[in-house]
């Protein structure tokens, strides 16, 4: 790429790009191969083998990341989870200590609160909303402080520059999953974050087809991720790094769709009388919008809102919505719809779902790249 300072849409296409091109091929081609001849000489590549994470598939997709988060390295593995579990046992060993914040997608609450425990490290919870409190939670043992840009599925954005300043001030680590803005709608190390993670399975990739994660950030940090991730084992697979290289490159026109119509569609539901709240960042009376606003470019294709008439009336929008799928997950081309109560927080006590802000008849919309006048049309007729 040139040595110019190139926008995020033209370093999805041309960063990390072999040159010169391989076999003059204008795609960068699948190494469907587990490892490769011995380099004679010495040095950290004389082994070449794909749970090494240093197959040209994975060195490629590598530097492109890096640069879409002006990250010094970044390193992909077998799924979200794989990432962050990869990471905290880098970064946490038994007698340490971690802050997180309280509303957490389910797997990482999962894994904070049983298997981190199980090795002997201790955890709290802050919100990420109410920096003051913070302070009493801290340890001498504490060593991460750990956040998401957006909560899933209330789409709350935590106080990020003062999660930073926190951190900087007690010599933690801070990290962020930046799976729902995305790469292309914040920029985390850009605001001091130390790792950025992904489900790269989301966004990053685009096209529910695969499971992949990727940290991002500093050089050192990365690198000792990479030594673990070599132990533990969770490689993404070549042909699943050749699609999310290949998918990252309309990550920029796919993002900047499904930001246009998230807004259309949370305003028209805003306005509609069936509707009792819509959580959706982009919007003025969201509580936090004045924050989303400076630290995003975009405030996401993901938004959830309230039917009104209880559990009933929402498996009945459900049911009669034509275009969305009901079906986890989020991030791709084609629309998503799912009632949290029922899939991503089904192990959650009713009660704690409804202090979450997550009353059963929530539905999470993940916004794809149809029409969005098609999409409005039919939430029309559903809740008709
Ligand atoms: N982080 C967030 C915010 C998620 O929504 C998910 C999955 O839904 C994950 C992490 C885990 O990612 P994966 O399913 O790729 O392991």
């Amino acid at each position: 790429m040139p040595k110019t300072h190139p926008k995020i849409d033209t370093k999805l296409i041309h960063a990390g790009e072999p040159q010169p091109r391989i076999q003059v091929s204008v795609s960068l081609p699948v190494f469907q191969t587990s490892t490769f001849l011995y380099a004679s000489t010495p040095g950290a590549d004389d082994v070449r083998y794909g749970r090494w994470n240093n197959t040209p598939n994975h060195i490629a997709l590598h530097e492109k990341l890096a640069a879409i988060e002006n990250a010094e390295d970044a390193l992909v593995s077998a799924s979200g989870m794989a990432t962050i579990s990869t990471t905290l046992l880098t970064l946490l060993s038994t007698g340490d200590h971690l802050l997180a914040q309280d509303k957490l997608y389910g797997g990482t609450h999962q894994f904070f609160t049983q298997d981190l425990p199980a090795l002997g490290i201790e955890m709290d919870f802050i919100s990420g909303v109410d920096p003051d409190s913070w302070e009493e939670q801290l340890r001498p043992s504490t060593k991460v402080i750990y956040v998401e840009a957006m909560t899933n599925p209330t789409l709350e954005v935590a106080d990020l520059e003062a999660v930073v300043e926190f951190a900087r001030a007690h010599n933690l680590i801070s990290i962020i999953d930046n799976t729902f803005p995305s790469s292309f709608n914040f920029r985390p190390l850009d605001w001091g974050f130390d790792l950025s993670l992904h489900s790269a399975t989301k966004y990053l990739n685009g096209h529910a087809d695969i499971i992949a994660g990727v940290v991002m950030g500093q050089g050192e940090l990365v690198e000792e991720i990479r030594q673990k991730l070599k132990i533990l084992g969770g490689t993404l697979n070549p042909h699943a790094c050749f699609l999310l290289y290949r998918g990252l490159k309309t990550l920029a026109v796919r993002m900047r769709h499904q930001n246009r119509s998230a807004l259309q569609i949370a305003q028209f539901l805003e306005g509609h009388p069936h509707i009792a709240r819509v959580n959706y960042p982009g919007l003025t009376n969201h509580p936090q919008h004045d924050r989303a606003g400076k630290l995003f470019d975009g405030f996401s294709g993901m938004l959830s809102f309230e039917v009104r008439g209880g559990i009933e009336a929402a498996e009945k929008f459900a049911r009669k919505a034509q275009f969305p799928i009901n079906a986890p997950s989020l991030g791709g081309c084609e629309t998503l719809l799912t009632r949290p109560a029922q899939t991503s927080h089904v192990g959650v006590p009713p009660q704690k779902r409804r202090e979450l802000g997550i009353p059963d008849n929530l539905i999470r919309l993940s916004v794809g790249i149809e029409d969005p006048q098609d999409l409005i049309d039919d939430f029309e007729q559903a809740l008709g």
